[in-house]
C-alpha cells in the first residue's frame, strides 16, 4: 500500500534500516559553495527518485541550520536541538563547513562524527568515464576505504616543545618509563584501541558481504607500530575469525586450501603495510575492494585513490556509525567560488547517491551516477574539468545539474 505521510527513517531491533515511502531527511547547505552545490544536489535526488519511482516515493527536506547560516539566524554555530535532529533521523547529508575561528570549537565536522559516533569515514573510488586521470586504466579502480574516525592521532592528544605539559611528560618517561626523549620535543598521542579497531573492520566485512565485494584489506604500518597499526591488524584478523568465520577466510588459507581460487560467497580477508599499499593500488589496483585502515592512513590513501581516478573534487563520502550516517561533500567550502554558480556539485551529488544505496533506494542511485557519467561524457562539465578537457563545454554549477537531469 503506498503511504504518502512524510515520516522518520527509523532503526529496527536488529538495528537495519526501516525506509517508509516518504522519508523526511535533515540536511545542511553548508558554508562558502554550499549555497551553490546543495541546490544542485537537491534538484538531481529530487528528479532521479522521482523518475525511478515515480508517485511511490519522494524525499522530504528538513533544513537544519549549523555553521556560518545557523550562527547568523540563531547565534549558534552547532546546537544540540541540530544534532539530536540528526540523530532522531538516522539519515542526514551535508555540504562543507567552515572551522569558525575562536567559538571554540576545534572543527564543526569532527564535532558532529564525534557527537554522533560517526565511527566510520567511508569514501568509495570509482572511475567515471571521461573525467581526466593520471593513470592508464583507471577503470581498473573500483575500491571502498573505510577509515576510523574517531581516535589515532587525531584524538587532538599532543603537547607543544616545551610547554609545561610536554616538559612534564617526558620527565616522567624518560624517568619511568626507559626512553631518552630530548628535552625540547612535542609531544603527540596515537590511541588505538581494540573496541574502535574492530567495530570499525566489521562494518568494513558486512559491507563487504552485503555488496558481493571480494577482500577486505586490512591497511597498517604494524612493523613500526607494533602495539597500534600492529594491533588494529590483529585485532581485524580476530573480529573477521570470530564474528564473521563462515563468510571469510584469511589469504593464507586462500592459498593453503583454495588454491588461489576464491570459495563462491567468501569475503578474503588480508593485510598490507601502509607503504606497500601506496605502490600496489597503483600497480594492481584491481587487487582491492575494501580498505579498512586507522584513522591517519585513512586519510591518505582516501586522497591518493580519490587522485587516480581524477576526481579529488569530485569524491563522495559518509561518515557512518551504528545509529545514524551523514553523507557529505569531501572538499571544504572554497569561499572565493561562493555564491558564483561556479563550481562542481559532483561530489555532493554523489555522496547523494551513496545516501540512496544506504536506504536501499539503490535503482534511483544507480540512475544518478549513470547520468552524471553520461553528462561529463557528452563533454558537458564545469570550469574545473573543462580546462583539462579538450572540447568540453564549460558550464555553471545549476546547468550542470540541470544536464544531469535530462540524462536521468
Ligand atoms: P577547499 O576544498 O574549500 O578549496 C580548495 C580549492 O579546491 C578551491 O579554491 C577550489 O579551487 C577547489 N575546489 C574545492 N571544491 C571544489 C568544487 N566543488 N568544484 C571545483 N573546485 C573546487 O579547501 P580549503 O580552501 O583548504 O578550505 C576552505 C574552508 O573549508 C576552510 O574553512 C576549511 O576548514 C573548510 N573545510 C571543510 C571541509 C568539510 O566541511 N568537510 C573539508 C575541508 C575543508
Amino acid at each position: 500500500m503506498q503511504n504518502n505521510v512524510p515520516r522518520k527513517i527509523t532503526l529496527t531491533e536488529q538495528g537495519a534500516l526501516d525506509v517508509p515511502d516518504v522519508p523526511i531527511i535533515p540536511y545542511i547547505e553548508g558554508d562558502g559553495i554550499g549555497r551553490d552545490i546543495w541546490p544542485a544536489t537537491r534538484l538531481v535526488i529530487d528528479r532521479a527518485v522521482a523518475k525511478t519511482y515515480r508517485e511511490k516515493r519522494r524525499i522530504e527536506w528538513l533544513e537544519l541550520l549549523v555553521g556560518e547560516k545557523g550562527f547568523h539566524q540563531t547565534g549558534q554555530w552547532l546546537s544540540d536541538e541540530a544534532l539530536k535532529t540528526i540523530g532522531d533521523h538516522v539519515v542526514a547529508i551535508k555540504g562543507p563547513m567552515t572551522t569558525p575561528v575562536g567559538a571554540g570549537i576545534r572543527s564543526l565536522n569532527v564535532a558532529i562524527r564525534q557527537k554522533l559516533d560517526l565511527y566510520a569515514c567511508v569514501r568509495p573510488v570509482r572511475y567515471i568515464e571521461s573525467v581526466p586521470s593520471p593513470m592508464k586504466a583507471p577503470e581498473k579502480i573500483d575500491m571502498v576505504v573505510f577509515r576510523e574516525n574517531t581516535e589515532d592521532l587525531y584524538a587532538g592528544i599532543e603537547w607543544q616543545a616545551g610547554s609545561d605539559e610536554a616538559k612534564k611528560v617526558i620527565a616522567f618517561l624518560n624517568a619511568q618509563m626507559g626512553t631518552e626523549l630530548a628535552e625540547h620535543t612535542g609531544i603527540g598521542i596515537k590511541p588505538i584501541s581494540e573496541t574502535n579497531s574492530k567495530r570499525l573492520v566489521a562494518k568494513a566485512i558486512d559491507y563487504a558481504i552485503e555488496s558481493g565485494r571480494s577482500s577486505v584489506t586490512l591497511m597498517h604500518k604494524g612493523n613500526i607500530m607494533k602495539f597500534t597499526e600492529g594491533a588494529f591488524s590483529r585485532w581485524g584478523y580476530e573480529v573477521a575469525k570470530d564474528r564473521y568465520g563462515d563468510q571469510t577466510i584469511t589469504e593464507a588459507e586462500l592459498y593453503d586450501r583454495f588454491d588461489g581460487r576464491r570459495p563462491d560467497g567468501k569475503v578474503v580477508i588480508k593485510d598490507r603495510i601502509a607503504d606497500m599499499l601506496f605502490q600496489q593500488v597503483l600497480l594492481r589496483p584491481d587487487d582491492f575492494a575494501v580498505i579498512a585502515t586507522p584513522n591517519l592512513n585513512g586519510d591518505y590513501i582516501s586522497d591518493a585513490l580519490a587522485a587516480q581516478v581524477g576526481g579529488l573534487g569530485m569524491a563522495p563520502g559518509a561518515n557512518i556509525g551504528d545509529a545514524c550516517a551523514v553523507f557529505e561533500a569531501t572538499h571544504g567550502t572554497a569561499p572565493k567560488y561562493a555564491g558564483l554558480d561556479k563550481v562542481n556539485p559532483s561530489s555532493l551529488i554523489l555522496s547523494g547517491a551513496m545516501m540512496l544505496d544506504y536506504m536501499g533506494w539503490n535503482e534511483s542511485a544507480e540512475n544518478v551516477r549513470r547520468a552524471l557519467q553520461k553528462t561529463i561524457k557528452q563533454g558537458v562539465v564545469t570550469y574545473d574539468l573543462a580546462r583539462q578537457i579538450q572540447g568540453a563545454r564549460e558550464v555553471k554549477c545549476s546547468e550542470f545539474a540541470a544536464a544531469i537531469t535530462r540524462n536521468l
